[in-house]
């Protein structure tokens, strides 16, 4: 090896510490690159996916350099654990936060001041107040780093307002090293992080967000809860898995049909009983084969390593989300499946929710786009893997070979005609029925519905009766995820301006195959 000698002594000396303190062999991938530059007075960009190891990456340099690690952290209600373990392992960490008395404020301040501190963890609005930077101005400060650091963005899921305020730390402190570390990083939000941060020349160190042994699978829903058991008979029966719901409700009622069907699971949601939500969670970390079915409220904090699939039943919210929930499958690197349902009144529903919300317009605009790209990845034709990480910012140069649209590829139809007659149907009828209603004018069925609001003499009734409900449906479906209808009141369906190009015939559309393809089916509302 060809290192120069002082970083390879810097490195014994941070492999030193890591061992002494916590008892581990070696760094993990970009770990000791990231040790390194900080130790050697440098900033950096760290993004890497949660359960990388982001902690060392400031912790090891702040006991390598002289003076405390102030560690910037907006989640308050974690600060007095991590310290407490960093205590238990010797290291002299202490937080400030609101949740400590005037007494405790000023002994961590006084320990401050004497050089009595390691780490320091400091909550963005404690460390702005005049009083702590007039301290920080004394003390001596190893680092400064910013955890969460995708809190300066508004782009990003969670913006606090005092993030961005944080840019006094290069304006004030500009010879002291800045790390800022996040889990979710589009390109927007990385360049708002450079920006606050000052951080452009810096070196930005960005973990792979690739989970190569989870296989990635969206389905469209059918029969949900039948599909969910013959996936789970057919590729993981007597494994350990998680099942997302949306509601309490369908969490309860989903677990107790895997179990009268004879698989080994329970019921997790924040509206248990405490006693009920730690049996669950212990028997899930304990046994081998047990499925929690579960809100989204399970699973934080839960380190499992044999989870082997995760199972969407409804849309997340948002492509960090779906990456966070299925990326509690397979942490031992084993093959693993993330398997998904979804269907149009799922896209109807969500889309109606966020219309709904009174969240400022800003907000509604993010969430809004953030959704958009989960449907683009739920529609996509070629490889989800490749969708998944273009995302996150990062380019799979070649289709993943373990992704249902690399092992299935759907073929690809040109489908402009049947949109233009569902987007007349849509606008004939008046921008406000719902799916089944549509479908029923499209196929021709008189009902009384239809005949009692005169649509069985509308030019386009009867126009799509070469195809079946389903075929309807799922273009429908891919109608909504892609914009050009938007949901209203009571799962009514009405065009939007892009709506328009296709009607005009300016603009052509390419659907799924697979979505549309007609197949013997049992005549089923995926309501
Ligand atoms: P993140 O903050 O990125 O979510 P953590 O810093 O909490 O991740 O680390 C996740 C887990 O991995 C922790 O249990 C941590 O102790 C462990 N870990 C991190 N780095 C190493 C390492 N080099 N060797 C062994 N375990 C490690
Ligand atoms: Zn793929």
């Amino acid at each position: 090896m060809s290192a120069p000698a002082a970083s390879t002594t810097h490195d014994t000396a941070a492999l030193n510490v890591l061992k002494r303190v916590w008892g581990y062999d070696a760094f993990r991938g970009v770990q000791a690159d990231i040790v390194r530059t900080v130790a050697g007075g440098g900033n950096a960009l760290v993004l890497m996916p949660t359960g990388g190891g982001k902690s060392l990456c400031y912790q090891v340099p702040s006991l390598l350099r002289p003076g405390v690690g102030v560690i910037v952290s907006p989640l308050i209600a974690l600060m007095k654990d991590q310290v407490d373990t960093l205590r238990a392992l010797g290291v002299r960490a202490a937080f400030l936060n609101s949740t400590l008395s005037l007494d405790g404020v000023r002994e961590v301040e006084s320990a401050l001041m004497r050089g009595d501190l390691d780490l320091l963890y400091v909550a963005p609005e404690r460390l702005l107040l005049p009083r702590t930077l007039d301290l920080l101005d004394r003390a001596p400060v190893a680092l400064f780093a910013v955890d969460e650091a995708h809190c300066v963005s508004q782009w990003g899921h969670d913006f606090r307002p005092e993030y961005q305020g944080l840019n006094v730390l290069p304006d004030r402190y500009p010879h002291i090293p800045r790390l800022a570390l996040t889990a979710t990083a589009d390109d927007r939000t990385r360049a708002d992080i450079l920006n606050v941060l000052q951080l452009g020349g810096a070196p930005q160190f960005i973990s792979s967000f690739d989970r190569p042994n989870i296989q990635y699978r969206v389905a469209n829903k059918e029969g949900p809860k039948t599909q969910l058991l013959d996936f789970i008979n057919a590729e993981h029966r007597g494994d350990a898995g998680i099942v997302y719901c949306l509601s309490r409700k369908s969490v309860e009622e989903t677990a107790r049909w895997l179990q009268t069907q004879g698989v080994d699971a329970v019921a997790y949601h924040a509206g248990l009983p405490p006693r009920e939500r730690n049996s669950a969670q212990e028997r899930f970390l304990n046994e081998e084969g047990l499925v929690v079915v579960a809100t989204v409220a399970f699973g934080m904090g839960i380190d499992k390593p044999n989870v082997r699939f995760v199972a969407h039943l409804d849309l997340p919210k948002s492509m960090e989300g779906y990456y966070q929930e299925t990326g509690r499958a397979g942490r031992d690197g084993l093959p693993s499946t993330a398997w998904m349902v979804y269907g149009l009144a799922d896209v109807v529903n969500v889309r109606r929710m966020l219309a709904s919300s009174d969240a400022p317009e800003e907000v509604k605009r993010v969430e809004a786009a953030k959704l958009d790209a989960l449907l683009t990845y739920c529609e996509a034709a070629t490889c989800r893997r490749q969708v998944l990480l273009s995302y996150f910012g990062e380019e799979l140069p070649a289709p993943c070979g373990n992704c249902d649209t690399c092992l299935n590829p759907p073929s690809v139809r040109d489908a402009t005609r049947e949109a233009q007659m569902a987007l007349s149907a849509v606008i004939r009828t008046g921008n406000r029925f719902g799916a089944a209603h549509l479908t029923d004018v499209l196929m021709g069925h008189a009902t009384e519905r239809v005949v009692s609001l005169g649509h069985h003499q509308l030019p386009t009734f009867a126009v799509g009766a070469a195809h079946d409900e389903k075929y309807w449906r799922g273009l429908l479906r891919q109608l909504v995820s892609l914009g050009y209808l938007a949901a209203g009141e009571h799962h009514g369906l009405s065009a939007t301006g892009k709506a328009r190009a296709i009607l005009k015939g300016e603009q052509t559309l390419a659907l799924r195959e697979d979505t549309l393809a007609p197949r013997p089916s049992k005549r089923d509302r995926d309501r």
